[in-house]
Parts: C-alpha cells; structure tokens; sequence
C-alpha cells in the first residue's frame, strides 16, 4: 500500500470519529521517522509491510481506545522542550506554556531566585522556567513517586539541574525549613463529577485532574501553607479554570 492509500483509509476512520486528521500525520512521521513535507511529496511511495501494522496499531489506539496522541508517541513537546510523558503524568498543555511565558517575561530581569513548581508532574514548568530564567535553585514537588521518575528523566534529557522532592504541596519544604522567592503551580483544579472527553477521562491520571471544593482545593492549600515558604516579597503564579478567577479573588 503506498502514502496515499494509508492517509485515505486512515482519514476515514478519524473523520467518522470527529478525531484529529493531523495525529495520522504524527502517527505516520513516528513509525516512517519521516517529516510529513517528504510523506506528502512523495503519496505512491510503498509503505513496508511491518511499518504499515505499526501504524495500524497505533492508529487504533488513537481511533477505539481514545488514547491521547502524547502516550501512543510517548513525548510531547513543551515551551521548545521535548518531554516524555505516560500515563502517570498530566499531559502538559498549551495554557501552561502561556503561563511559563508571563513567568519568564515577569521575572527576565531577576536573579538568584529559588523557586518551587508544585505538582510539578512531567517536570514541563520546573525545566522550561530553569531554563529561561536565571535560578539559583528550583524546587519541584509532587506526591506521586511514578511522576517524580518520569520528571528526573526529563530533567536531565534536558539538562536542568532541578532537586525533585516528594511530597504533597508545600508541606516537603516547610518539613524542610526550605523557603522560596517564587511559587509556581498548576495543581489539579477541575471539579469533581465535571464533565470531560472519553480521552481525557479514560487515560489521564485521575490524581492530576481533580480536586474538592469545586476544585479549589490545592489553591486554598497552597496559599496557606505558602506563609511558612514564602520570601518577603515574592511572587506566586497560578493557573486556574476558566470559571475560577472570582473564587481565586476571594481567596
Ligand atoms: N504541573 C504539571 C503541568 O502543568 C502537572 C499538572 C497536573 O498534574 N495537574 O502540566
């Protein structure tokens, strides 16, 4: 079977779906290790028969099971960094690196910060922040110890000298005596019963979506316990729900 005849097919099954045409292309750029500028220029290629049920397999794990492009490929890619990722951790999103983005451009012209990522998951705000800003030191928490292997691994990829600690929030560092100049968290905010897509719901983990009081949970925690770690002066940096902003006031 050549390009085009796979991409036609495969189409078809996406399309019925309502799924994503472009995860053929990534599925396909993964199993060829091809750019898809050379899969498009060249549709009556023959594609090799083991390479064809490699794809095949994995576009029905994208097409029945749902599964989130990032886990079939096992990588993502993040504010230019590229990060493996499985399905003990969160999924970095597009949000998250907009709000990386106004953390760097707030904070260009510092130096010698400690900073602290809580619930850091795939490491994606601890390594991009370290990276583009000039830490002294960076803290990056999360209470789960499968998360914590998948962000050591994607630190030193990266090449980001980041000292992981388990634990849940604030508490490791105030155990610690540790204090920090900077807070930045993407905790889990969605609320609990809220509805979300079959691929959200079935593959991501459940420890990193949700959280009690309407999802404020971790904002109200960290907040509090953020008196005993925070330097006079300092900053913390939230993403929140579309809906939480009112509620983050008041808190
Ligand atoms: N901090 C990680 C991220 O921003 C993990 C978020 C989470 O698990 N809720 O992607």
């Amino acid at each position: 079977m050549n390009y085009e005849t796979v991409i036609k097919r495969s189409k078809k099954m996406v399309e019925r779906n309502n799924q994503e045409v472009r995860v053929i292309y990534m599925l396909l750029e993964h199993v060829l290790n091809l750019p898809t500028s050379h899969i498009l220029a060249n549709l009556e290629e023959e594609i090799d028969e083991n390479i064809l049920e490699e794809f095949s397999e994995l576009l029905a794990e994208y097409v029945v099971d749902e599964k989130p492009v990032a886990y079939i490929l096992g990588y993502t890619y993040f504010y230019n960094l590229k990060l493996t990722v499985n399905n003990d951790v969160f999924i970095p999103r597009k949000e998250t690196e907009e709000l990386v983005g106004i953390v760097i451009d707030l904070l260009k012209d510092k130096e010698d910060m400690i900073v602290a990522d809580i619930a850091t998951g795939s490491g994606n705000i601890a390594i991009s922040v370290k990276k583009n800003l000039k830490v002294d030191k960076m803290y990056a928490v999360d209470i789960s110890d499968k998360a914590l292997d998948v962000a050591s691994k994607n630190a030193s990829d990266n090449d980001a000298d980041i000292h992981f600690i388990n634990g849940d929030l604030l508490q490791p560092l105030i155990d610690n005596d540790l204090k920090v100049d900077v807070i930045i968290s993407n905790p889990p905010y969605i609320k609990e019963g809220y509805p979300l897509s079959n691929a959200v719901y079935n593959h991501e983990p459940h420890l990193a979506l949700f959280a009690k009081k309407d999802g404020m949970e971790n904002y109200e925690r960290i907040l509090v316990q953020s008196k005993q770690v925070l330097n006079d002066g300092g900053y913390i940096f939230f993403e929140i729900g579309f809906d939480q902003g009112q509620r983050m006031i008041d808190l």
